[in-house]
């Protein structure tokens, strides 16, 4: 984290620890204290009524009043180039990433995008998504992650991507009309048109705009990750030991996890939920 302090501006690291696998900031907790009964076999009936995910599960996604997906490629592209100017990027690892994040994207409810994995690294333990297909974890993460863990993460990180997070907070910004109107009049990356839109870009990835997610985001990017999992190959187990180290480390070494982790104890809510979600596809 150092590291990365020393070649970043402190917007950046704000914006970048507060992504994610981790909590999002100003999140109303919704505690799912009922789950447990579902052990004493209620039916099915019951479990609805306190199911963290019902505003998911009939959920369809597409780019429908969105950037078009090729305009999203587009806008990718250019944010992945500004990801490169702050972040270093590095091949530890990447093949492990690439392998087990293209097993979730295969399976994802999106998987004709070009889905590129990307290591940075980083003493932080974190992951992210951008626009287009583009995904990150920090080489600490990929240390303590083990393959199930990972699977976690990535199929976490592509159900943003599946419900196209980043694009809706892009959508209500007030950058939207002329980042839109630049990407249609893009044809490279030389030229006047590709300078403003690259500073403005830049700024929009420094200030993390398009990484922080809502709580009910990061709820429907969990729900979207586990229930990718076991078609992925993955045991959906992963998620909940996953949530555990980093409740274990934001205990021992909160640091690691940035600043704004340790003000969002509801690892706990998040580890009931895959519970949840986990014994209900076991009865299915
Ligand atoms: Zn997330």
């Amino acid at each position: 984290m150092r590291q990365i302090k020393s070649l970043i501006c402190p917007v950046v690291l704000a914006a970048i620890v507060s992504s994610v696998f981790v909590i999002p900031a100003g999140a109303a907790t919704r505690r799912a204290t009922n789950h447990n009964r579902s052990s004493l076999s209620y039916a099915d009936t019951s479990a609805q009524y306190d199911d963290p995910y019902s505003d998911f599960r009939n959920a369809k996604y597409s780019n429908a009043g969105l950037l078009s997906e090729r305009d999203e490629v587009k806008l990718g592209t250019q944010l992945h180039r500004e990801v490169t100017k702050k972040f270093n990027l590095t091949d530890v690892g990447l093949d492990r990433v690439e392998r087990i994040g293209q097993r979730c994207a295969r399976v994802s409810q999106r998987p004709n995008l070009t889905y590129r994995f990307h290591v940075i690294q980083s003493r932080e333990i974190n992951g992210f998504s951008l626009p287009g297909g583009h995904v990150y974890v920090t080489t600490a993460l990929v240390r303590l992650a083990n393959e199930n863990e990972l699977g976690a993460v990535l199929c976490h990180e592509v159900g943003h991507l599946v419900a196209r997070h980043s694009l809706r907070t892009l959508k209500k910004s007030k950058e939207y009309d002329d980042i839109a109107n630049s990407l249609g009049e893009l044809t490279g990356v030389a030229g006047s048109i590709a300078h403003d839109l690259g500073v403005s870009l830049g700024q929009i990835v420094g200030a993390g705009m398009l990484t922080i997610h809502s709580r009910d985001e990061e709820r429907e990017a969990d729900f979207l990750g586990v229930r990718a999992m076991p078609a992925a190959g993955f045991d959906p187990q992963g998620m909940i030991t996953m949530f555990q180290k980093l409740q274990r480390i934001e205990e021992q070494n909160p640091d690691l996890l940035g600043s704004l982790f340790s003000d969002h104890p509801d690892a706990q809510e998040r580890i009931d939920n895959t519970r949840y979600e986990i014994g209900r596809m076991r009865r299915r």
